[in-house]
């Protein structure tokens, strides 16, 4: 343990942001410089407790308490060793991560817990600084070729794992370039694009190999993928769930992913086409639905110059603090406030989206009702009930629809492969990441559902080590937040 009064000494501090009128002119990161002195006083405030709840938080197993100390002590090398050994990519979820290993931090019983979030964004970006993240080329080659298919966060984490395994990996992207919702969906200002090209660098210089653009059946043969020992899908969750009510097919009214994606390329600088219909200056916008895909469109458009942006979600507001039947360590429903939230938005809880009206074939106005949640007596899913005389206009120009995603796409390589989904319709796997078919391993959202950047890598990590011991019959590659510790 660090400092044994570290955690009475000290408050809860973060780095300070840039005004929300100021960092709203522009697509950048926006947290200001937080000095050496002040990360490891709030390093210092971890307890090390004995049973650090923390890890369990992790879906990763991060080693929480052991960086906490390393960088208390100054040890920054040492915390990046520990750190890089149960994560592959701390500077997207140092910047990303909702922190599942905070709302389970002991000191959050009774005190705000630690910055572990920040922490590890702080020891990640130092080690970069310093020099000492570099290509870590595997010692001997197994000669055995693996196909990823998709880059997002599980793709990326199951390809250096397996290079580090000895396989010969080729990463296979769709999109111009590679990073997946992390490229396409994230916006910049909550994580700049360069952060990913700097890993996917060094990624290269490790020896695997990445191809974008790829369409299957047209610039790439499906036959390509019989030349591989072992093809891990790591293609996510792209489908977006849709709002099928009258007027739905107005003009205006547009999925969540075409306009963050769009707005992501455009400041990624690749050609696009004007499209009036994706930007949201001068208008009046509605988001419907209140998770990080609503919330980054909030953000987004502000930057726009959105005349009044207004947020619906179907769900109850949550409480601000821990309900209680939601006791610590576990993750609490409570009221979240986004950054993009404070740079202005108008939010509406327990609401629903009966119609859209329009003019000249575009959406001007949305009619709403006030739902509430019928328990049902045999323990199934409430139903959802309008409240009465509670139907609301609201004059909209631009509607974004946020409501989450279905699975992954039909059709394209993974029908082609022919592996089953399960009855969600997402990719089916047995415990070892095996899909129904052989040699055809299912890792992320594809497999999981909608889901984290730090779940993508907890699961891109373990298809890996199933990958490597049914190549192999074993495998030295590590086990759930085992990281380099021995295993029994
Ligand atoms: C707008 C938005 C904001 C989010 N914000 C956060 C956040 O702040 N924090 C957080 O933890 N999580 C966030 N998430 C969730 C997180 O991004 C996902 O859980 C995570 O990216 C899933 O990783 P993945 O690798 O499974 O899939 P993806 O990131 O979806 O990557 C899948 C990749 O596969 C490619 N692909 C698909 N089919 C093929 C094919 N046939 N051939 C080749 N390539 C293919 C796709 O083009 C894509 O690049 C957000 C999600 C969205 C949509
Ligand atoms: S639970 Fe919190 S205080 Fe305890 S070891 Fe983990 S980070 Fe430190």
């Amino acid at each position: 343990m660090g400092k044994v009064t570290g955690f009475i000494e000290f408050k809860r501090e973060l780095p300070k942001k840039r005004k929300a009128e100021e960092r709203v002119k522009d697509y950048r990161e926006f947290y200001l410089p937080f000095p050496e002195e002040k990360i490891r006083d709030q390093a210092a405030r971890c307890m090390d407790c004995g049973v650090p709840t923390c890890h369990a938080g992790c879906p990763l197993g991060n080693l929480i308490p052991d960086w906490n100390d390393l960088v208390y002590n100054n040890l920054w090398k040492d915390a990046i060793d520990r750190l890089h050994a149960t994560n592959n990519f701390p500077e997207f979820t140092g910047r990303l991560c909702p922190a599942p290993c905070e709302e389970a931090c002991v000191l959050s019983i009774n005190e705000p817990a630690v910055t572990i979030e920040e922490i590890e964004k702080q020891i990640i970006e130092r080690a970069f600084k310093e020099g000492w993240v570099l290509p870590v080329r595997p010692q001997k080659r197994t000669m055995k070729k693996v196909a990823v298919i998709g880059s997002g966060p599980a793709g990326l984490a199951a390809a250096q794992q397996l290079n580090r395994a000895g396989h010969f990996v080729t990463v296979y992207e769709r999109d111009h370039k590679v990073g997946g919702l992390l490229r396409y969906g994230i916006p910049d200002f909550k994580m700049e694009k360069w952060v990913i090209d700097r890993r996917t660098q060094l990624m290269e210089a490790e020896g695997i190999t990445f191809k974008t653009d790829v369409q299957w059946g047209d610039n790439v043969p499906f036959d390509e993928l019989k030349g591989y020992d072992a093809v891990v899908l790591c293609v996510g969750a792209t489908v977006g769930r849709d709002l099928p009510v009258e007027g739905r097919d107005l003009k205006g009214i547009v999925p969540a992913m075409e306009f963050l994606a769009r707005q992501n390329r455009a400041v990624g600088g690749e050609p696009l086409e004007e499209n009036e219909l994706l930007n949201a200056k001068g208008k009046h916008v509605i988001v419907i639905g209140g998770g990080d895909t609503g919330s980054d469109c909030i953000g987004t458009s502000n930057r726009h110059g959105a005349l009044s942006v207004t947020n619906f979600e179907l769900l109850p507001k949550p409480p601000k603090g821990r309900p209680e039947n939601q006791p610590w360590p576990y993750w609490p429903m409570r009221l979240r406030t986004s950054t993009s939230h404070e740079e202005g938005v108008h939010r509406e809880w327990s609401i629903n989206t009966k119609k859209f009206v329009g003019k000249n074939g575009r959406v001007t106005q949305l009619v709403t009702s006030m739902i509430e949640f019928e328990p049902d007596p045999n323990g199934g899913r409430p139903k959802i009930k309008d409240v009465p005389d509670t139907t609301q206009v609201w004059s909209a120009d631009l509607v974004l629809l946020a409501l989450g995603f279905t699975g992954p796409e039909p059709g394209g390589v993974v029908e082609h492969l022919g592996v089953e989904l399960d009855g969600r319709g997402n990719i089916k796997t047995d415990d070892q990441y095996a899909t129904t078919v052989p040699g055809v391993f299912a890792a992320g959202d594809g497999r999981r559902g909608q889901s984290l950047i730090v779940w993508a890598i907890s699961e891109g990590r373990e298809a890996a080590r199933a990958v490597d011991v049914a190549l192999m019959g074993h495998s030295d590659l590590p086990t759930k937040g085992a990281g380099d510790l021995p295993r029994a």
